[in-house]
């Protein structure tokens, strides 16, 4: 797909804050640990602007080449990107003129990091089953419950947060809590599979008390934000599922012509060429899927964009995983640990599954 001048300097500045910032943070995060600091300056770089309303041009396209640049490099950090683009959109799609002002210049430039939490152990995949409460006395909200499985339950500083909110009907208010409100307390104690390091766990509300100023958005209508953000989201989910076959088609590439057996290169071996002809495939097709709805803001080709690519890179990095051998397998190399990462994505972000009852809607 064609870029314009701007996106071209763009790609090339993500690139290199790539090889700066994140190239030498790899191992760190790859151990777990929570990359703060690359995401402050990925904030200082202006790299949240492109989707944060009020702070540089909203461009879904050259939002989708930052993510899958982050992702071909780290997954998490991408994950972590674009959960924080993510809840940023939302507090300034759906804030009041004063909670923008309050917070949304220090989202843009990575001094506050956000997260939406809205999963809870028996919700799950469902938001409507969402059992968190919260109730209104005067002009004081108290919310009570608890979320899990939460991208930067670590490290966020605001957690925007959906809570049941009437006792007689299935109703859903957001909030804007901070990780310094009395009886907001939170655990980083999951470990997943994959994408390591970005600060997964649970948050827990305990007698919370706010006022009106937290409410996001309108009183009872606090489901909305699943179509506000869900452009963000797909698009995202997307660009990382791509990243990942980046990255693993350039690495399989360069494997199979390189290694030999009895003097032969992997890739004179006709089921190996047929297993790459299918990555490089699934991978162009993702990446005209994403441009094109990034290109047209065309919601019903992201959410097709996020399906099809989050299960091919899975396929993916199954195939590649096959393509490597035992080399792959050993620990140094780690072909196999990107199977893990691929295979969140699709759970996240909206749920495939979920996913599809929504894009019947937008046809
Ligand atoms: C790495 C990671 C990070 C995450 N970060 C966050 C976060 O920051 N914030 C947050 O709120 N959540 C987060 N989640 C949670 C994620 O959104 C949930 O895992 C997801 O919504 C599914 O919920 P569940 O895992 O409890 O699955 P369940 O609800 O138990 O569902 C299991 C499966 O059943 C099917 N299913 C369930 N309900 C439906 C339905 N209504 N329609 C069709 N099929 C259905 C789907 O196949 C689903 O995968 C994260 C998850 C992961 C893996």
């Amino acid at each position: 797909m064609c870029l314009s001048e701007e996106q071209q300097i763009l790609r090339t500045s993500i690139k290199d804050f790539v090889k700066r910032y994140v190239v030498p943070k790899l191992n760190e995060i790859k151990n777990g640990k929570f990359p703060r600091d690359v995401l402050r300056e990925l904030g200082k770089n202006g790299f949240f602007n492109v989707m944060i309303p009020g702070f540089g041009v909203q461009d879904s396209y050259s939002y989708s080449l930052i993510v899958e640049e982050l992702a071909s490099a780290s997954p998490s950090l991408a994950w972590l990107y674009v959960t924080h683009v993510a809840a940023a959109y939302a507090l300034s799609r759906m804030g009041s003129e004063d909670q923008r002002s309050q917070y949304i210049e220090k989202m843009a430039d990575g001094r506050l990091l956000s997260t939406i939490a809205i999963t809870e152990p028996v919700s799950g995949a469902t938001a409507a089953a969402v059992q968190t409460k919260a109730e209104l006395t005067g002009q004081t909200w108290t919310i009570n419950g608890s979320k899990t499985f939460i991208t930067m339950a670590s490290d966020a500083d605001i957690f925007i947060i959906m809570a049941r909110s009437s006792s007689e009907k299935p109703v859903f208010t957001d909030f804007i809590l901070r990780s310094d409100d009395r009886g907001v307390s939170r655990s980083a104690s999951l470990k997943g599979s994959g994408m390591p390091g970005i600060g997964w766990g649970e948050l827990f509300f305990e007698n919370v008390e706010t006022g009106q100023d937290r409410v996001l958005g309108n009183r009872d209508e606090g489901i909305k934000i699943i179509p506000t953000i869900a452009k963000v989201f797909t698009i995202g989910a997307a660009s990382i599922s791509l990243g990942i076959m980046d990255m693993l088609n350039e690495n399989v590439l360069e494997h199979i012509k390189e290694r030999k057996i009895n003097g032969s290169s992997l890739s004179s071996f006709q089921i190996v060429q047929d297993r790459y002809l299918h990555m490089y495939t699934n991978d162009q097709a993702a990446s005209a899927l994403i441009y094109r709805a990034a290109i047209n803001d065309d919601i019903k080709l992201a959410y097709a964009a996020k399906v099809f690519a989050t299960e091919k890179a899975i396929e993916n990095a199954v195939a590649a995983s096959r393509l490597f051998g035992a080399n792959g397998y050993e620990s140094s190399v780690g072909i196999t640990s990107y199977i893990d990462d691929a295979l969140a994505v699709p759970l996240h972000f909206i749920n495939n599954d979920v996913l599809t009852g929504l894009f019947m809607n937008s046809v």
